[in-house]
């Protein structure tokens, strides 16, 4: 710990003895010192999803590949296929390719440090420092949106987010102890999740109150201030839906990009203008006649809402080198929620 103030001296000691008492249960938080492959694998579920959605993934797949070897072995399109549903698809596809190098050039054993942690796929600045923390106790500044949060109001930072986020780093560095960084890091998730929350924090039960600038003003719920942000733009395309005797045509995206590897129904490209049936028909599978289907999907994407139209046809002639999947397999296939909801469109109630 370095450069801290003389109030800030207690601070972490306060909230570790109250992360003793009021610290989360979580799965993959067994045993001192963690186990780095469940660090690991639920700090991959964890990038931009909730804890609650990440649980049953979690046990999921701790059941499925209990250490990093089964799930360097696993093939690839299963591993993606048990991810389905949990989005951002290019963490599945990292998660994969980052166990088979553990497996095959570390000897099954995770690097200790951030700098060989951040060498491997889908481990950024924030996993890595989180993973050597956590799993090996070495003082790594962990600092993600909730962290950030606290520091905001805890030092009363008035800068608006993101261009106070140099100033909210090297105030989360003074205050990292050199000891317990993996429970210091934990107690502040945990306080982030649970009383020091975005919309409505609950000071009277927080161990910093004594400390919280924002408390003393009176801007727990004004800070962090942050610049307006952009509206996402909207994305559309036309999707097509090609029956043939109970049997659905779907193909695998190509594995760089949005989606990278997942399967999908044949569409146009996405683009921020609106394209009629007669100007997709370039971009369908095969020709024949090609039918709306009313109404439209909508999903949301990190960067921008997707409209997706649907134009169904019937053939059993096709040039296409996608694959066919009978219709009552289609939920099981391992599609993004996307396609997942393109589906439950175009059957309705029918049940798939
Ligand atoms: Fe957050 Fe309130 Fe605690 Fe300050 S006192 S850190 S605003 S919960």
């Amino acid at each position: 710990m370095a450069k801290l103030h003389e109030r800030d001296k207690n601070l972490p000691n306060r909230l570790l003895r109250w992360f003793e008492g009021s610290g989360r249960t979580l799965p993959w938080r067994q045993g001192a010192p963690r186990d780095p492959y469940r660090v690991w694998l639920s700090e991959i579920m964890l990038q931009q999803t909730t804890v609650v959605a990440v649980i049953p993934y979690f046990e999921k797949f701790i059941k499925l590949y209990p250490d990093v070897y089964t799930l360097a072995n696993a093939p690839k399109d299963e591993v993606l296929g048990h991810w389905a549903g949990l989005g951002y698809y290019a963490r599945a596809r990292n998660l994969h390719k980052c166990a088979k190098i553990i497996a095959s050039d570390f000897g099954g054993i995770f690097p200790k440090t951030e700098a060989g942690l951040k060498a491997l796929p889908g481990i950024g600045p924030y996993t890595a420092a989180a993973i050597s923390a956590i799993a090996f106790g070495q003082p790594a500044t962990v600092v993600d949106g909730n962290v950030e949060r606290i520091l905001a109001r805890l030092y009363g930072v008035k800068v608006p987010w993101p261009k106070s986020k140099k100033k909210l780093y090297s105030l989360a560095k003074d205050l990292t102890p050199e000891v317990r960084p993996g429970d210091y890091a934990e107690a502040l998730m945990d306080l982030g999740a649970t009383i020091c929350t975005t919309t409505a924090p609950d000071c009277p039960a927080c161990p910093l109150q004594g400390d919280c600038l924002a408390f003393q003003e009176g801007l727990q719920t004004t800070l962090p201030i942050r610049e307006h942000p952009r509206e996402k733009p909207i994305r559309q395309g036309i999707v097509f839906w090609l029956e043939d005797n109970g049997q659905i045509l779907v193909q695998r995206r190509p594995d760089k990009g949005l989606l990278g590897g997942m399967l999908e129904f044949p569409s146009t490209p996405w683009s921020q203008e609106e394209i009629s049936p007669g100007a997709a028909k370039p971009f369908a599978p095969v020709k024949t006649d090609w039918h709306p289907v009313a109404g439209e999907v909508r999903h949301t994407f990190t960067h921008f809402h997707l409209r997706l139209k649907v134009l169904k046809g019937e053939t059993k002639t096709t040039g296409h080198n996608g694959q066919w999947l009978m219709e009552k397999d289609l939920m099981s296939a391992g599609f993004p929620t996307v396609m997942k909801k393109v589906a439950q469109h175009v059957l309705g109630e029918k049940k798939i």
